[in-house]
């Protein structure tokens, strides 16, 4: 018998890769944050001893989701104005609100309540732009989450930095100081192409070659920023991009509503990574990624969130689904995005986009051990024919009950261990006393 940290028998393992794949009453073994083995549970009694042990019957197994676009501060901000087009609720509403009270302890709260959902949703990776991305990164190294922190650019003064050159500065600092963290890693996020001017972008360019680092940016959200762009420069976003060099692989191109027909060629032969974010789309009536069309093209598309002021929730299963009907209704055709394809989309190929597919994404020997166990055992899901199927189309995120992020078990049948929760809502309900009472 060989000797082993954790051993989680489960009804279901589904490892995304291969995808579309579903092995029943199977095993996986943990041996120091990776997995070590997956195997059918009857062979698994004979091979390994394991420290600890755990006995899902009813469960699945899923690779640990992958939020691959948030602000998870803005969860401070979920609910504050609700039912506006973005650039109203951007320049009316949001941008004041962080002018008056966006600041370290801001950020550290808002991300700490942000983790907190994500984590009792399954997600155990949050790709996030913010101001204060060091706050952030601290919230998420105290969780013990995987997170890519952004290293906002933008073109306007905010209490994190004074112009471009210091947002650059101050991200580098950061991207050095965490260089070589087991969980957090770094992408350069200039805000929009409306808000960041050609000078800083063409630095962040060089600097992500050098680095070889993702570099996170809304582009065409909505048809009025494409609009506004004609206008003023004569080009599309996504042209102007092209030109200052920022279309490539490292590219996390978030939203991507207004597509043309030349386009998809384009992004295919930069290889261009895709984040969707159906449900913040839908509430701010930006428009519709054309999901089904992009996965013919094989782009891969990765599925976010965006803030929870824009959403109003960090739920990736919901997010899953919404992803997977709206692809139908878009496409006019109920196949595409099949229920295994928005499973990638929130796994594999968030993973992907993030540079991150040799740790996390899938259940796969040597990866680390990012899992997601969902009880399938509930009035809501049963009867099971089809486990990917069930957690797509019919499971609610109260029947995620545990989280390993690098083997560490982080929810614990639905107890954060790592966060004090009571602690998080006092903060957050003083947080909103503050911001309503401005
Ligand atoms: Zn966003």
């Amino acid at each position: 018998m060989q000797a082993v940290d954790t051993i989680i028998h489960a009804r279901w393992i589904i490892p995304v890769e291969p995808e579309n794949t579903t092995y029943e009453y199977h095993s996986l073994v943990i041996k120091q944050g990776k997995i070590l083995d997956i195997l059918s549970t009857e062979k698994c009694q004979k091979k390994y001893q394991a420290a600890v042990e755990h006995d899902l019957k009813s469960h699945a197994l899923i690779p640990g989701l992958i939020n691959t676009h948030t602000h998870a501060a803005m969860s401070l901000m979920r609910g504050i104005a609700d039912d506006l087009p973005l650039m109203e609720w951007l320049s009316e509403h949001i941008w004041p609100t962080e002018g008056k009270f966006v600041d370290y302890q801001f950020v550290k709260d808002g991300t700490t309540l942000a983790i907190a959902e994500m984590l009792r949703c399954g997600t155990t990776t949050f790709n996030d732009m913010y101001f204060f991305p060091d706050a952030a990164a601290k919230a998420a190294q105290e969780a013990g989450i995987r997170a890519c922190l952004g290293l906002i650019i933008i073109d306007f003064p905010s209490a994190w930095a004074k112009d471009s050159d210091d947002y650059l500065h101050k991200g580098l600092q950061l991207h050095e100081q965490y260089r070589n963290h087991p969980l957090i890693t770094t992408a350069f996020a200039p805000h929009a192409p409306y808000t960041v001017s050609d000078d800083p972008l063409k630095k962040i360019q060089s600097y992500a070659e050098k680095l070889d680092i993702p570099i996170h940016m809304h582009l065409h959200e909505t048809q009025d920023e494409v609009q506004q762009a004609l206008d003023k420069d004569g080009i599309r976003p996504i042209a102007r991009m092209e030109q200052l060099g920022l279309l490539s692989p490292l590219l996390i191109a978030v939203h991507m509503t207004q597509l043309e027909d030349d386009d998809y060629k384009l992004l295919k032969r930069y290889g261009v990574n895709i984040v969707h974010c159906p449900e913040s789309n839908l509430k701010l009536a930006s428009g519709f990624c054309p999901t089904g069309q992009l996965s013919i093209n094989k782009i891969n598309v990765a599925l976010g969130t965006d803030g929870a002021a824009s959403n109003n929730d960090l739920d990736m299963l919901s997010e899953m689904r919404s992803a997977a009907l709206l692809a139908k209704v878009v496409a006019k055709d109920a196949s595409a995005i099949p229920a295994h394809s928005a499973l990638s989309m929130a796994t594999i190929n968030g993973a992907k986009a993030l540079g991150l597919n040799h740790l996390t994404g899938s259940l796969k020997k040597d990866k680390m051990a990012d899992i997601t166990a969902i009880n399938l055992d509930t009035i809501e899901t049963q009867p099971v024919f089809e486990a990917i199927s069930s957690i797509v189309y019919s499971t609610n995120r109260e029947q995620v009950t545990d989280v390993w992020v690098q083997g560490k078990h982080l929810l614990n049948n639905r107890k954060l261990t790592t966060i004090d929760e009571k602690q998080i809502r006092k903060n957050a309900k003083q947080w909103g006393e503050k911001l309503s009472s401005d």
